[in-house]
C-alpha cells in the first residue's frame, strides 16, 4: 500500500521533550529514517520552566524556552520528520511496530518512547471546577496573573519550591502546605525559600477542598497530626505533588513498575526487542534534562545497533 509506505520509518520516536529531541537529533544524523511525534510543544516540560540552573554549558543558566528553541533546532538538522499528533497505541505486527494517533497510523523498525510525565492531581472537591480559574499546575504559564495577591502552593519537593521562589516575583505572600514536617526538596532550594521573606510554611497539613465562587476564594486544610480543620483565604492554589509517566497507552506493551514507569536495560531496552525508552517516563533514580538528554542518545544509538543487527 503506497499510504502505508510513506508512514514507514527506520525510527518513530513518540515525545519531544529533551529526551525525544536528543534520540531524533542522533538518529537522523546516524542518517536514519527518522520520525518524531510530538502532541503539544517541542521541549516537553523545559517550555514551562523558568530558568534552567544546572544544565551544562550555560553557566549563567538558560530558560527552558530558549533551550527548547536550540534543542529543535538542532535536532531537526540533520533530517529528523516530526508531526504534531497524539499517540493513541502501539502494537506489535511480527518485528514491526505500529503507531496509532489521533490523525494516522505510522509503522517503524525500532521505537524509542520519551513521553515524560504529567502532574498528578491532588483528588480534591473543586480542583477540576477551578483548574484555570486559581488552580493551576505552571507557575510559569500562570504566574503572572497573581501580580499582589495571596495564594498557596501545596507540595514540599523540588517542583514545589522552584515554583513557589517564581512566584514570589508576582505575589504579595505564599503559603507552602506540606503534609509532612520536612520538606523533600534539595537544599539549596530549601534554604532559598526559607530566607525568602515572602514566603511562609503550614506544615502537617493536606487541602481537603478548594472553594470558590467564579473564581478560587480559599481552601479547606487539616492538620495530619491533630485533626483540626480550617479555612484558608486564597486568592490561587498552585499544586505541585508529584508526577505520573504518561506511559497509559502502552498498557501490555511493555514492561512497567507499579508506578507506571517503563522498566529498561542500561541501553534503554525495553522487554520488547525493539522498543526503547527515555527520559523521564523510564524507571530510574535522577530525573532531570541532562539525564534525559543522556538516555536520549543512548536510546538512539541502540536503536542503530539493533537495526543493524536485525538486517
Ligand atoms: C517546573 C519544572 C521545573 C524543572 N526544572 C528543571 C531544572 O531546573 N533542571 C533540570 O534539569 N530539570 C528540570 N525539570 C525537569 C525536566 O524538565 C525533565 O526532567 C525533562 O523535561 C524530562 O524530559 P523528557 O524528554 O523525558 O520528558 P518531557 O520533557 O516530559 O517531554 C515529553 C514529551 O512527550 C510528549 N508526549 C507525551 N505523551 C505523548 C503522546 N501520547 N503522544 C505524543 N506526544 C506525547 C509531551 O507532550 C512532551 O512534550 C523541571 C521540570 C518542571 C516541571
Amino acid at each position: 500500500m503506497e499510504g502505508e509506505k510513506s508512514n514507514t520509518y527506520e525510527v518513530i520516536i513518540i515525545g519531544g521533550g529533551p529526551a525525544g529531541l536528543t534520540a531524533g537529533l542522533y538518529a537522523s544524523r546516524a542518517r536514519l529514517h527518522t520520525l518524531l511525534i510530538e502532541n503539544a510543544l517541542f521541549g516537553g516540560q523545559m517550555t514551562t520552566t523558568e530558568a534552567i540552573d544546572n544544565y551544562p554549558g550555560f553557566p549563567e543558566g538558560v530558560t527552558g524556552e530558549e533551550l527548547s528553541r536550540l534543542m529543535e533546532e538542532q535536532a531537526k538538522r540533520f533530517g529528523m520528520e516530526t508531526v504534531n499528533e497524539e499517540v493513541l497505541e502501539v502494537k506489535l505486527e511480527g518485528d514491526t511496530k505500529r503507531v496509532q494517533t489521533s490523525e494516522s497510523s505510522y509503522l517503524c523498525e525500532a521505537l524509542i518512547i520519551c513521553t515524560g510525565t504529567e502532574y498528578r492531581k491532588l483528588g480534591v472537591p473543586g480542583e477540576t471546577e477551578f483548574t484555570g480559574k486559581g488552580v493551576s499546575y505552571c507557575a510559569t504559564c500562570d504566574g503572572a496573573f497573581f501580580k499582589d495577591s495571596r495564594i498557596i502552593v501545596v507540595g514540599g519537593g523540588d517542583s514545589a519550591l522552584t515554583e513557589a521562589l517564581f512566584l514570589t516575583k508576582f505575589v504579595k505572600d505564599l503559603t507552602i502546605i506540606h503534609r509532612r514536617d520536612a520538606l523533600r526538596a534539595t537544599k539549596i532550594y530549601q534554604e532559598k525559600a526559607m530566607a525568602n521573606p515572602k514566603i511562609k510554611f503550614l506544615w502537617n497539613s493536606v487541602v481537603q477542598e478548594i472553594k470558590g465562587d467564579t473564581v478560587v476564594r480559599g481552601v479547606v486544610v487539616k492538620n495530619v497530626k491533630t485533626g483540626e480543620i480550617t479555612e484558608f483565604e486564597t486568592e490561587g492554589a498552585f499544586l505541585f505533588v508529584g508526577l505520573l509517566p504518561r506511559t497509559q497507552f502502552l498498557t501490555g506493551l511493555v514492561q512497567r513498575d507499579e508506578a507506571g514507569y517503563i522498566i529498561t536495560d542500561e541501553n534503554c531496552g525495553t522487554s520488547v526487542k525493539g522498543i526503547f525508552a527515555a527520559g523521564d517516563c523510564r524507571k530510574k533514580l535522577l530525573r532531570q534534562v541532562a539525564t534525559s538528554v543522556g538516555d536520549g542518545a543512548t536510546a538512539a544509538f541502540a536503536a542503530e545497533k539493533y537495526l543493524e543487527e536485525s538486517k
